[in-house]
């Protein structure tokens, strides 16, 4: 039995809908479907999700929202019409979705989540019905009833351990089963997302609770690249990467797959496979335990921008017992998580994502870590990029680092900081976000073109 989740772009249309059917009956394996919310028909459009988040600030803010509403519910009319099914499905979309829209709007966390879960849910429904007008056996299948609990973190959620024993009896059911990616429910029934971009996760924890052979999460590209395809031309395409490698490199900017996406499927031990909706016979990139070496120590290259580091000296640091955690407790103080912490002997930096602080909470830290921890210096500084390389290979590899640091100087970037040595398949490059890009080709020039 294999799971298939096919991301917003696979569902954008009637025209790609019908490219799903198509890639599910032609295989007997395929007998769980995950589907995201409809996505993008092209660069310029907007997602459900977006135009759902879009409504649900308009009602929380105003109370109405009527032209945000029509906007979703036209996506859905256009792809039933196209889909040759009845009025009576839209309809029933449009009410669903005006009446969460009505519903109780005090905790605007959990009301946004409602209707951001909508999205997938009914698109959910609307592919079984087509899968039914075609005459295949299919059916919708609700989170809750299939029993996909989650903790309670609106916009956050996390898989709870119970639900893979629930999740296990969908094997028992016939027909194709078609489940509504990035939300799960609460304990207390209340229906939770996970972050964006979740339905990869739902698919992963679908896959690990059926026990699938295989799950294929089916997008726009054949394969995940070597590097981002905007910053480098045409870059190589990876056939095998590990779970840890795909980890690395999805945590560190490739969009294609969801970074916590992949730890249900690891843990159960199934393979996950990589694959295009709109080119379904190439191979796609497989991600498994193992693999054999292809290109050198290094299979891929991320990067991600947007990060600022909170630099600390002190003297004598290092002898200081609880520097560390009173540093990091002033930060988890206004709730921020950090992401990379290198450090020398009297000095630590703390790298974050920018977009968690506002400028009136940096200005507090820093005097707290003054004041507090009797600093001697505390410089943030802004507006950086991670650069990761990423490569099983390293491991075994002498002068890999050396090849990139020079790689970096040549083409005149500078390396704000090195973060290498926890992580045994990558290492982690901070440079000045207007040189991400400059960055990124000088590396792969090294690693893939060399
Ligand atoms: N529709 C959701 C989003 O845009 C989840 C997903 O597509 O995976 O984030």
């Amino acid at each position: 039995m294999k799971v298939a989740k096919f991301g917003g772009t696979s569902v954008a249309s009637a025209a790609q809908i019908q490219k799903v059917y198509q890639i599910v009956v032609s295989d007997p394996e395929r007998k769980v479907v995950v589907v995201s919310a409809p996505g993008k028909r092209s660069k310029e459009d907007t997602k459900v999700t977006d135009l759902l988040i879009h409504c649900a600030e308009q009602f929380l803010q105003y109370g109405e929202g009527n032209e945000a509403f029509q906007a979703v519910v036209a996506r859905y009319r256009e792809i039933a019409q196209e889909l040759g099914l009845t009025e009576e499905i839209v309809d029933r979309i449009s009410m669903d979705l005006l009446e969460i829209l009505h519903a109780d709007r005090t905790d605007a966390n959990r009301y946004m989540d409602a209707i951001k879960a909508s999205g997938e849910d009914n698109c959910a429904k609307l592919v079984a019905q087509y899968f039914v007008s075609q005459g295949h056996e299919a059916y919708y299948v609700n989170p809750k009833e299939a029993g996909l609990f989650v903790t309670d973190e609106p916009g956050n959620a996390q898989v709870l351990p119970e639900s893979y024993d629930n999740l296990k009896s969908l094997r028992d059911r016939s027909g194709i089963l078609v489940f509504p990616g990035f939300f799960g429910y609460s304990l207390e029934g209340k229906i939770v997302t996970f972050s964006r971009g979740g339905s990869d996760i739902t698919g992963s924890i679908l896959a690990a609770g059926v026990q699938a052979t295989l799950y294929e999460n089916f997008t726009d590209v054949d394969s995940v690249f070597s590097a981002n395809p905007n910053m480098v031309s045409q870059p190589k395409e990876i056939k095998t990467l590990t779970y840890r490698e795909m980890r690395e490199l999805s945590y560190a900017g490739f969009s294609v797959f969801h970074d916590e996406a992949l730890i249900p499927a690891f843990r159960a031990g199934i393979p996950v496979c990589i694959k295009n909706t709109n080119n379904p016979d190439a191979p796609g990139t497989r991600i498994v335990l193992e693999r054999k070496p292809e290109n050198g120590p290094v299979s891929g290259i991320a990067s991600d921008a947007g990060f600022c580091s909170v630099y600390v000296s002190k003297y004598l640091m290092n002898r200081e017992i609880g520097f560390g955690r009173k540093l990091l407790h002033i930060l988890e103080d206004y709730g921020l998580s950090y992401e990379h912490t290198p450090s020398g002997i009297d000095d630590i930096s703390v790298i974050m994502r920018q977009k968690q602080i506002d400028e009136g909470a940096e200005a507090e830290i820093v005097k707290r870590i003054y004041t507090e921890l009797s600093a001697d210096n505390v410089v943030v500084q802004h507006d950086l990029a991670m650069i990761m390389i990423v490569g099983e290979g390293m491991r075994h590899n002498v002068g890999t680092t050396a090849r990139a640091a020079s790689a970096l100087a040549s083409a005149g970037v500078n390396i704000e900081m090195i973060n290498q040595g926890s992580s045994e398949v990558s290492m982690m490059f901070g440079v000045k976000g207007v040189d991400e890009v400059k960055a990124v080709q000088a590396l792969y020039k090294e690693f893939f073109e060399k």
